[in-house]
This record gives C-alpha cells, structure tokens and sequence, in this order.
C-alpha cells in the first residue's frame, strides 16, 4: 500500500499545511507506525554551501556554518536519529547528492554509516530551523547599486545575497564570455553532480536585477574607478588566477606544467585551448597532494570511456584517447595523514575503478586508524603488481628537489626526510601545489598571501588600515585558494554584510553617473560584450551539441567561437 506522510501541525518539525510529501508517496509495510523511519544521507561531494540546513524543519543536519568543525568538516551530514523523512532537504540540494536511505547507490553504502558515526561523536538537541532574516536597505538610502568582477562561486553567491534585496541592482562583469568561474571551468567534468550548482548561480543571473557583462576585462576594457562612478560598490571575486611555484631547478622545462593549465585544457577553458600536453610517455608525476592533484590523477588514469560522456573538452578527449601513461604517480611532501585531498575524493579516485598502488611503509602510520582513506590505501599498499592496466601510484614522503632533463622533462628527484633521495623518471610533470591570487593595480595586496589585503571582506590599505571607500572583495582573492564551492557562500555573506553595514553608516558615496547609461559606456568600450541573452545563446548552442552524443554539453573552446555563438539568432 501507497502512504504519503503529511505530519499535523501538532507534530513537533511538521511540514508547514499545505505542503506535500517532498518524495512523493513511499511505501510502508502495513502495521508500521505512521511515521517514518527512512532516513535521509548525505554523500561525499556534498558542495557544503547549507542550502539545506535552514529548509530542515528539524534542524538536524550539521554542522552549521559557525558551529566549530564547520570549516574543517569535508562535508554534512544528517542525523538519523532526528530525520522525519520529510525530503525537504533533498529538493533543496543543489548538487543532488543527498540520498533516502531506499536509494543509495551501494557503492556509497558506507555513507549511512559516516553519518550515524559523526552525530555518535556530537550528538545534537533537535531545534527549530532559524529564522530567515529578510535583509533590507537602510531607511534614507533606498538603492544600492554594486558591480561583482568575477562570476565563479563567490561571484554568484554575493550577486544572490545582494539582488535578492529590494532596491539593490547588481552588475556582473566576467572576462570571459561565459559565467560560473571554476563550476564551469575548474570542477572536473567527471564531476557532474557538483557541477549542478550551476543551475543555483543561473537562477541569480536570470533576476531582473541581475545585469551581466560578460567578455568585458575590468583593468583592460574598463578601470575599477570607472565601475566606482557608475555604483556605490565594487566587489572584486576574481579568485586566484596563477600558481604557486616550487622554486627548484628545472621547473621551466618542457613538459613541466602547472595543474593550472592542465585543468584549463581538459575543461575547455579558452586559456587552455591550442595547448598540447605530452601524454606520450609511459610515467607523469603529480606534485601535491591535495584535491587538485587528484582531479588531475583521475583524468589521467581513467579509460576514456568513461570520459566520453562528460563535458570533457573534445581536443582533451582525442588526446587523452592516444594516451600512453601507464602510471600516474601523486606525490605528498608530508605523510598521508596530512594530505590536503579529501577523503572522500580519494574513496571517489577508488570508485573510478583505478587500478591504486602505495607503497606499505609510506602508508604504515594510518593504516591502523580504520578511517576511509586508511583503508583505501591499506588495500592499495596490499595490491600486487596490477600488470599491463593504468595506475595511480601515490607517494608520501617525498619532496620535490629538482626536475631533471636535457631540454624537457625527464625526471624528478624527491628528497625523504631520512635525508636520501629517489629519482622519479617521467615524461610529464604536474605542479598541483595550490592557486595564487593575482596583485591587481591599484589595490593593496598581500604578497605574502597572495590575496588582499581585506578586513570582512573590506580591502583596506595595510599601512594604515584604512577601508579602501568602496572597494570589496570576496572567495579566492579574500580568504586564499582554499574550501570548498559552498564556502564562498559564508565567505561573500559576510562581505555582503561589511558592505551593507557601510551603506548604513554613510561610508559609500553615490555614484556619479546614471546606471542606465552603463551598458553605453561598457560597450563603448568593449563593443562584444555578451549579456544574458548572449549568455543563454551559448548555453544552448552547447547543450544542443552535447545531446547528439548524449553528452551534457560539448563546450565551445575559443572566444572567437564563443562570441559567434552568443550572436546566434535563437
Ligand atoms: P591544496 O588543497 O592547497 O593542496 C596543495 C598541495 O600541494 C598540498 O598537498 C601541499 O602540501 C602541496 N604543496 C604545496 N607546496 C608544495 C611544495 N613546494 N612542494 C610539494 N608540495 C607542495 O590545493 P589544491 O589541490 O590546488 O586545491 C585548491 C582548493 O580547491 C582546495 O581547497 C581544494 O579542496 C579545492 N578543490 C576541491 C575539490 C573537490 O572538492 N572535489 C576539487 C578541486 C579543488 P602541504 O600540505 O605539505 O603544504
């Protein structure tokens, strides 16, 4: 029999009258009690950004950004013990990795337990969800006008935060002429779940409040001074743009590259096309170990099968097609149990059905700790020699000294604590050692941080900590290249914040010029400017592409084909 739950309002975490079961009628054998006992998982590449939390009208779902291990959690988790099964959060999930208990895949089976086990070590007193606090203008200052540079995660999330205010006008800026930063660009295409947050950003971009120019280079086609004269505000999200660097010898020989690059070409980003990596070898080497690093092992390594249906970029995909790596070795400078990768990252690179190797001794230290990466290279240490299949290989221990090679990469050599050295042979080399942000003119910068220099996402002058009037900053550029999609949530909420409190307190000036005169001002300057419609135009285009060969989208990998698409008749 068919029961569809609909708790009483009497019933503490009721679903307000009027509201459907979230999940449609569930089965239950009869004689059971009338509510539920299914309960709701969070999986692995939970995105973190607690959309679901305020929609849980039990509040059990933790942590919660402010409670302690919010920022070191890899991901949430729901208690079983407080769930009502009411789905609210599953709809509310903007990656899609929230799971009943009914239909989890078995291969993310151990997720039921993850989360048994978190709220066995911090159990929680059901409370009610907070109250959404409805954000409004100071009364005396009406409008709020702000231009977002950069339209990644941090972008969007600010753009959210601000345009869902009556009298705020938002415009976004993005040198590119498409949006979503590293959602579209950075967040590997295997990795579509993640990618759904897209369709979140997207949702923000379609307010009538929301105004976009894309393809527009904020210090190239226009001056921050100049976006000042037309809005109270700039907020710079422009997130972290170079590498870091290892600053040992032969780091600039062929065949040395930065993850960097090597994300940009296989996820079709414009900087990346027309370069050509050597995949001819039989052995690249990854430096880092952090998710990056991963990403890059787990491209490396998988058959192209299984990359065929993602939005992988074409010229990717016929390389990585004539491929010869049959080894693909991730190296940490420190042990495993300060690798910077998430668990669960590692679990997925096992999942992907990769053929893993460690080696016992690098690995001994964690393997008796029963957590998920133990086991995970527990079992690869243990795995004979797979023979003629691809492998990741990961190593502990080593660091970096000096690439080695005549006029291209040859090998690395790695220094051990122990003082010896061991000599990596490869034909490849990947540099995953973390993003840098970029020193943009006219604006403090933290050399040493490589991001502003900001106080709650004010940027001030570090010498005498004065607010520069106007000037935010917010993701990458404020906080470092670190966290996860959904950090940039808190992280731009709290900008927001800084910059609303401003306003308040008489700190912003109004604008010289009329807002409606900007779109003739930035397309004086930069007459190609994409706007949503132009946006809405690729989109399509691609997506149309990408159903042929039941791919999600087959992305347009130059500007040039990018603009032409967005001129498209629809
Ligand atoms: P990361 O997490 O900061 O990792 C950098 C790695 O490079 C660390 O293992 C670090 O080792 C190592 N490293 C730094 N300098 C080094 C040197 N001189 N020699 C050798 N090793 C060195 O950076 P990332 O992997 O680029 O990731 C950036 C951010 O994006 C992270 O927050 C990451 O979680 C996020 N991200 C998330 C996902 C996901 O959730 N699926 C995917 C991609 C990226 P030490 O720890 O010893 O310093």
């Amino acid at each position: 029999m068919l029961w569809c739950i609909q708790l009483g309002d009497n019933v503490p975490g009721a679903l307000p009258r009027g509201r459907s079961c979230a999940r449609g009628p569930q089965t239950f054998p009869p004689g059971l009690p009338s509510v539920s006992t299914v309960t709701y998982v969070i999986t692995g590449s939970c995105c973190k950004d607690s959309s679901c939390i305020p929609v849980c009208p039990v509040q059990c779902i933790r942590p919660r950004p402010g409670d302690p291990d919010f920022t070191t959690a890899e991901q949430l988790y729901i208690d079983p013990a407080t769930c009502i099964d009411c789905g609210a959060c599953m709809d509310e999930c903007p990656v899609g990795v929230i799971h009943g208990e009914w239909d989890l895949p078995d291969e993310l089976g151990e997720h039921l337990t993850l989360n048994r086990d978190y709220f066995a070590a911090n159990p929680i007193e059901a409370s009610s969800p907070p109250d959404r606090v409805r954000r409004r203008l100071p009364a005396g200052r009406p409008v709020l006008s702000v231009a977002i540079i950069g339209t990644g995660p941090a972008g969007c999330y600010a753009a959210a935060g601000l345009s869902e205010i009556k009298g705020v006008t938002v415009s976004m800026f993005d040198r590119l002429p498409t949006p979503f930063g590293l959602v579209r660009a950075g967040v590997a295409p295997d990795h579509a779940n993640t990618k759904l947050i897209a369709k979140r950003f997207q949702s923000v971009l379609g307010r009538p409040n929301v105004r976009c120019f894309f393809n527009v280079e904020v210090g190239r086609d226009v001056a921050i001074d100049e976006l000042l004269a037309y809005h109270h505000a700039v907020l710079w999200a422009g997130g972290a743009p170079d590498d870091r660097q290892l600053a040992i010898p032969g780091e600039g020989l062929d065949g040395c590259v930065s993850a960097r690059e090597f994300v940009a070409w296989y996820n079709g980003h414009p900087d990346g096309t027309g370069r050509n990596f050597d995949l001819s070898g039989s052995r690249a080497v990854v430096i880092g170990n952090g998710n990056v690093a991963l990403d890059v092992a787990r491209i490396l390594a998988q058959p192209v099968e299984v990359l065929g249906p993602t939005e992988l970029a074409d010229h990717a995909l016929e390389a990585l097609r004539h491929s010869t790596i049959a080894d693909v070795v991730v190296t940490g400078r420190r042990g495993p149990e300060f690798a910077a990768y998430s668990s669960g990252e590692l679990v997925g690179l096992d999942r992907a059905g990769i053929a893993m190797r460690a080696k016992p001794d690098e690995v001994r230290g964690l393997s008796g700790s029963g957590d998920r990466s133990a086991r995970v290279l527990a079992a690869a240490a243990a795995t004979p020699d797979p023979g003629p299949t691809r492998t990741v290989t990961l190593r502990f221990g080593l660091t970096p000294e000096s690439i080695e090679g005549s006029d291209r990469v040859e090998a690395v050599t790695f220094r051990r604590a122990d003082g010896t050295t061991e000599v990596i042979e490869a034909s490849l080399v990947v540099r995953a050692i973390g993003y840098r942000g970029r020193r943009v003119p006219g604006l403090p910068f933290d050399e040493l941080a490589g991001t502003f220099s900001h106080r709650a996402g004010r940027v001030v002058d570090p010498t005498t900590g004065e607010p520069v009037p106007g000037i935010y900053c917010s993701g990458w550029i404020k906080r470092g290249a670190t966290g996860t999609i959904g950090t940039n949530k808190t992280d731009s909420a709290e900008t927001v914040d800084s910059l609303l409190h401003d306003l308040e307190v008489g700190g912003l000036a109004d604008p010289t010029y009329d807002m409606g005169q900007l779109d003739k001002f930035v397309r004086s300057r930069q007459p190609d400017v994409v706007d949503k419609d132009g946006w809405s135009r690729i989109d399509q285009a691609e997506r149309s592409a990408g159903r042929a060969s039941r791919r999600p989208r087959v992305k347009l990998v130059t500007v040039e084909a990018l603009l032409a698409a967005s001129r498209m008749p629809a």
